[in-house]
């Protein structure tokens, strides 16, 4: 893999303007770039559109109004040689990376902040554009040290930068001692006094806004039978923070009281709560409800190792919009196989893409990246490509209240674009392949050997 991929995705670009802007132009360029030749995915619908977007401002645009309107023309016009554009991939259960874990600030704050530059312009190769870095239960000087370095990035609109945080998600640590799966049980903490007590865990300025900028927590995962976190979610979510439910022993009446409260997510359904009873159908059951309530959006680790594929066509099944795929990655995913020192003092062994606690049977996070649970999740299930990719596009953007700038190729959104090859493999499986990755209209990614 090159070690100067912006400056060859450059190179790249200008060989492959087939239409010249000519001298004339040259002297008043539009600045606007059409992707033609491309099956273009926005939402669950997939078609032979353009996508026109303008450079200047790192933003998609309306084509129609464009040509018709005012007579602009493309400076550019890319063939994509029959590919798939879509939006950059969303990614908001991550817990680090290539040798970077988001809740480890033990190195200094230098070296965090050097890790994380590091991370995102890895990361983004892989189709994620931004996603939600999120902090595991821990002692509360660990947020403190950590947040302020994971709140929204993409304000700078910086391309080189890499993968953008959108906000933070903190999973725990005020969840169930009973599911706390590979989340160190000493941490853990009760909520009794409600909201102030989750101030004094993360930091009452990694809760607010300012500048104008939203807080730089974005998600909170949290056990809503665990002390008065029932009572916080409102607060929590007044403040434009996403409530999950996770971890969590809730009964179905339990779960369906944080959604009244104002919860709108379940982390990695399925994994860390009760199983599904016919009779008590605790969190799962939520997907169940009829059309006039509110059913939420759920995380899914379509990994091959969290779930049998079959769960997790089963919960599609239940609620088609509200499944989104999660990585829940660690910092492992890149590195080889052995026992590696993880947060707590606790100790993790790689075997494959199978992660498991020391001296237990718990599995501790995955090493898939997120097309290969989109891979997983189109063979599993049979849907289209446009409805697997909306799983980690469309509905994470909604999901996050951010759906006019990430997650759709509609006007007016940012121009985050993942473009994909598609291949049917011997097995008979089909594959999508990253072939290229646009950050804030500007490629920053192409796939080496990629043929012209
Ligand atoms: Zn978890």
């Amino acid at each position: 893999m090159s070690t100067n991929v912006f400056a060859q995705a450059d190179t790249y670009v200008a060989a492959r303007c087939i239409m010249s802007p000519g001298k004339l132009l040259e002297t008043a360029r539009s600045g606007i770039v059409r992707l033609t030749g491309c099956v273009s995915v926005n939402g669950a619908e997939a078609g032979s559109k353009d996508v026109l977007f303008d450079r200047s401002t790192g933003k998609i645009i309306n084509g129609q109004h464009l040509f018709y309107g005012n007579g602009v023309t493309a400076d550019e016009v890319i063939d994509l040689g029959g590919r798939i554009v879509c939006p950059g991939f969303i990614d908001v259960q991550f817990n680090g990376a290539f040798n970077f874990d988001f809740s480890d600030p033990s190195r200094g704050p230098d070296a965090y902040s050097a890790q994380l530059r590091d991370l995102n312009t890895k990361i983004i190769k892989t189709g994620v554009t931004s996603y939600l870095p999120t902090v595991t239960s821990q002692k509360k000087e660990v947020y403190h040290k950590t947040l302020p370095f994971l709140g929204p990035s993409g304000w700078q609109r910086h391309p080189s930068e890499g993968a953008e945080s959108l906000g933070a998600h903190c999973e725990g640590p005020f969840i169930s001692p009973g599911k706390n799966g590979i989340h160190n049980l000493d941490v853990l903490r009760t909520g009794l006094d409600g909201y102030p007590d989750l101030e004094d865990c993360y930091g009452s300025s990694n809760l607010r806004g300012a500048k104008g900028r939203p807080p730089r927590v974005k998600m909170v995962t949290a056990a809503p039978e665990v002390g008065s976190i029932l009572k916080a979610i409102p607060e929590i979510a007044d403040r434009g923070i996403v409530v999950a439910v996770g971890h969590s022993e809730a009964t179905y009446d339990e779960a369906a009281a944080a959604l009244e409260a104002g919860s709108t997510m379940v982390t990695h359904l399925f994994n860390q709560m009760a199983p599904l009873h016919h009779r008590t159908p605790g969190i799962f059951g939520l997907l169940g409800r009829t059309n006039r309530e509110y059913r939420p959006y759920f995380g899914i680790i379509a990994d091959g190792i969290h779930l049998h594929p079959s769960v997790v066509k089963l919960a599609y099944t239940s609620h088609p919009d509200g499944l989104i795929l999660v990585t829940d990655a660690m910092s492992l995913l890149g590195l080889e196989d052995g026992t590696y020192d993880w947060t707590n003092g606790d100790r993790i062994i790689k075997r494959g893409s199978k992660l498991i606690l020391e001296g237990t049977d718990r599995i501790a996070g995955g090493t898939a990246t997120l097309l290969d649970c989109v891979n997983n999740f189109l063979n599993w299930s049979g849907v289209s490509i446009a409805e697997a990719v909306k799983t980690v596009t469309e509905t994470p953007a909604k999901m996050l209240g951010l759906e006019k700038t990430k997650g759709v190729l509609s006007p007016g959104a940012d121009a985050d674009f993942v473009v994909l090859d598609y291949k049917r493999k011997a097995d008979g499986e089909l594959a999508l392949e990253i072939y290229q990755v646009w950050k804030f209209g500007e490629l920053v990614y192409q796939q080496d050997n990629a043929a012209s």
